[in-house]
């Protein structure tokens, strides 16, 4: 079978690989691309040992039985003391599909068997496509995310950053009720198009924190969720916040630029609450499946691109230079 493995930085190969036997094994349908498959190819990632394949939003067929599934991404490990209070997010051994183990960028791969222990395969739902559950893995890390942030009814949402992961916090906000939702980004381009795809209450190009006031008669936004890797945007969001406001560190910063400075009064007496976000358990990633099969979460207008397992770079070039919403590779 036809692979695409990582060697080291700037180095993926598409490979002929013996097929995976015993256990569970599924027929790779679709796999999608994320910005970290862009971070790999670049920088590499200390949880991966190469050679390894690559690809963590995987939807196949069971060989042997031709169940639909969708498979988790991150795989706590259901026994240590998070993962039994039910934390399974924040397991301190998770380990990854893409990662620790070989992923979906793959005509055939084998599902460990933790993955299994975890309830980590989930059927997908009739009517739901192999390609739209592949973006469950993704919409079910927005889930935790604002699930933390209590993202419900009535309130004014900002989102600030305008990639896939916005696109889909636009959309879940939507569906959990909130009254407003304002989609902000630096890159104009990238901030039209995912606006005309997600439709957001207004759309925020620069000066952010003033065009949040406004739009909100001096309130400022009940909660503001930061997708992008960006501390700037992080300060930002502290100052645009309601009062009770919470704010979202969704979006990770770069590992040798993680300080920001945030006005710690201004948290005391607006009684701010800032979270954070990681991955997403498999509990998650069934709600997420559930989401996109009721039609609460639409996901199938923002697969933009569709490409062959040999066009893998060429997937990843289209994600870094952000000319696509979601990127799905079909082996
Ligand atoms: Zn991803
Ligand atoms: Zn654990």
């Amino acid at each position: 079978m036809k692979v695409a493995r990582f060697h080291a930085p700037g180095d993926i190969r598409i490979e002929e690989a013996p097929r995976p036997e015993g256990g569970l094994v599924i027929r790779v349908r679709n796999c999608s691309t994320c910005g970290t498959d862009a971070k790999i190819y670049k920088h590499g990632h200390h949880h991966l040992a190469p050679p390894r394949v690559m690809g963590h939003e995987i939807a196949g067929e069971v060989v042997g039985t031709g169940e639909r599934v969708q498979v988790i991404a991150a795989i706590p490990c259901g026994t240590c003391a998070e993962c039994r209070r039910g934390r399974m997010t924040v397991c301190p051994d998770q380990e990854s599909m893409g990662y620790h183990y070989d992923g979906g960028f793959a005509e055939y791969m084998a599902i460990p068997d933790k993955v299994v222990a975890v309830g980590g395969v989930n059927p997908i739902p009739g009517g739901v496509s192999f390609a739209e559950a592949s973006v469950a893995e993704p919409l079910a890390c927005v889930l935790n995310g604002q699930e933390l942030a209590r993202v419900s009814d009535g309130d004014d949402v900002v989102v600030m950053g305008a990639g896939p992961i916005g696109c889909l916090h636009v959309r879940l906000a939507r569906a959990r009720g909130a009254a407003r939702v304002f989609l902000a980004d630096v890159n104009a381009d990238r901030l039209a198009k995912a606006a005309a795809l997600v439709e957001p209450d207004a759309v925020i190009d620069d000066d952010a924190v003033a065009q949040v006031l406004k739009l909100t008669g001096g309130r400022g936004a009940d909660v503001v969720i930061t997708a992008a890797a960006s501390g700037a945007a992080q300060e930002q969001a502290l100052t645009m916040a309601a009062r009770q406001g919470r704010i979202s560190f969704f979006g990770g910063l770069p590992k040798d630029d993680p300080i920001i400075r945030c006005d710690s009064n201004l948290v005391h007496y607006r009684e701010l609450t800032i979270v954070g976000a990681n991955g997403s358990s498999p509990a998650h990633n069934a709600r997420a499946l559930d989401l996109i099969a009721s039609g609460q979460v639409p996901v199938a207008d923002l697969i933009t691109h569709r490409l062959g397992l040999d066009d893998v770079l060429e997937a990843i070039a289209l994600v870094s230079r952000g000319e696509a919403i979601k990127v799905t590779i079909e082996p």
